[in-house]
């Protein structure tokens, strides 16, 4: 609860970060359909804009088309003044990429390997690099810098759990270390809330803000909650890590110390050792795959509909689809987005999991849910570092009048 009142400097704050979401949601909308949406008047309307005109953060695009036809001036973000970096730091690699502030890739600056590498010397690399990207970039104004990470990421202090596959990642504030030496916010978040920012706020697929959940399925699973334009994330910061909820109470046992880990049977690496294992017993006139197959192999060969490979995303997706369940139950989402690794196997993913949760879950429910697969090309937690840095820089919208006094 809320348990302040509010001085009227951050009141006006407040009501131009309502206005940059509610542009960035319409993307065209004229002044009339922004005061009906924010509830505010039209003279206050009027003086945001202006601000906003005249620190270039929105531009006037000449006259839309409005209700009944009337015609009025359309008003969107300006893609051209302002910039963001997006960093996605994974346990096998990083990237750093230069965003405008709607959200569109306008470089990627460098994709790097990351085995090995412990977590002090990979932060000092890549803050180098978002150090050379913005001093290789003079005329570019960036105003935020995002960073999305993988979990158990405890997000109320800054630190990625260790976990035992991937030693020498020391339990460090990532959120301190990364702000060090930048005069610009930089923020941190799990990869799957960045997925889901990314998929609710850049995604040109349209949404309703109610309750979607971003399920990233990839070498580990984790959840990203978004509720009534919020990011779900519980005392600590670590909600949603749906990875490590059970599907099967006496399973194998996980490192977090729970038995039967979601994770454990539905993740790429969990689905590619399975098929491998399965391989060795497979008639070589049941599949096209070789003895030996990588994740992108395996995907091609369910999308070809390839028997044996066929066989063995189904048990996987049964899994899988129970997890989900868990979820619908838990947050009685109306929409569900799959995204990373598993989504690149493409509509099998949908068709199977629609099949299996008709009927592990009550018709009512099932019917006012949409599963989808993510409608970013790349990896939404990719977008989703973009996302929060623009999130960020829309919740401090004095940033955006700096560059006229700079
Ligand atoms: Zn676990």
């Amino acid at each position: 609860m809320e348990d302040t009142g509010k001085n009227l400097e951050s009141i006006q704050e407040m009501n131009r970060t309502l206005i940059l979401k509610l542009l960035q949601r319409n993307r065209l909308c004229s002044r009339a359909r922004l005061a009906k949406q924010s509830g505010l008047k039209q003279a206050t309307i009027t003086n945001i804009i202006n601000d906003f005109i005249s620190w270039d953060i929105v531009r006037e695009t000449g006259s839309i088309e409005g209700k009944k036809g009337r015609r009025s001036i359309g008003l969107t973000i300006n893609d051209q003044k302002f910039f963001v970096v997006g960093v996605r730091l994974t346990r096998r690699f990083y990237s750093v990429g230069l965003f405008n502030i709607v959200g569109d890739e306008i470089l990627l600056y460098k994709k790097e390997q990351v085995p090995g590498t412990g977590l002090t010397l990979l932060l000092h690399r890549i803050k180098k690099d978002i150090k050379d990207l913005i001093a290789g970039n003079p005329d570019k104004h960036i105003v935020a810098i995002g960073v999305a990470v993988p979990g158990p990421y405890y997000s109320k202090v800054g630190e990625i759990e260790p976990v035992a596959d991937f030693p020498g990642w020391e339990r460090i504030s990532l959120k301190e270390e990364l702000q060090k030496g930048f005069d610009v916010p930089v923020v941190v978040d799990h990869d799957a809330n960045a997925g889901v920012l990314a998929e609710c706020t850049l995604s040109s697929e349209p949404h309703d803000d109610d309750t979607i959940v971003y399920v990233a399925v990839g070498q580990g699973i984790g959840s990203g909650i978004y509720h009534k334009g919020e990011i779900m994330k519980g005392s600590q910061g670590i909600a949603g890590e749906i990875g490590h909820t059970s599907i099967m109470f006496n399973g194998l046992r996980c490192e977090c110390g729970n038995r039967g880990c979601l994770t454990l049977y539905a993740s790429s690496i969990a689905f590619l050792n399975l098929a491998l294992k399965e391989r060795q017993a497979c008639a070589d006139g049941d599949t096209s795959l070789p003895m030996e197959f990588d994740f992108a192999m395996l995907a091609k060969a369910v999308r070809e509909k390839d028997k044996f490979a066929y066989r063995i995303f189904k048990r996987v997706m049964k899994y899988l689809g129970a997890g989900i369940t868990n979820i619908i139950y838990s947050y009685n989402p109306s929409l569900i987005i799959i995204g990373d690794e598993v989504s690149e196997i493409g509509l099998p993913v949908v068709e199977e999991l629609e099949k299996l949760i008709s009927k592990l879950t009550i018709k009512r429910v099932i019917n006012q849910l949409e599963i989808r697969l993510t409608s970013f090309d790349k990896d939404p937690a990719y977008y989703g570092a973009a996302a929060l840095a623009i999130n960020r820089a829309f919740s401090m919208p004095l940033l955006f009048s700096d560059s006229k006094n700079a």
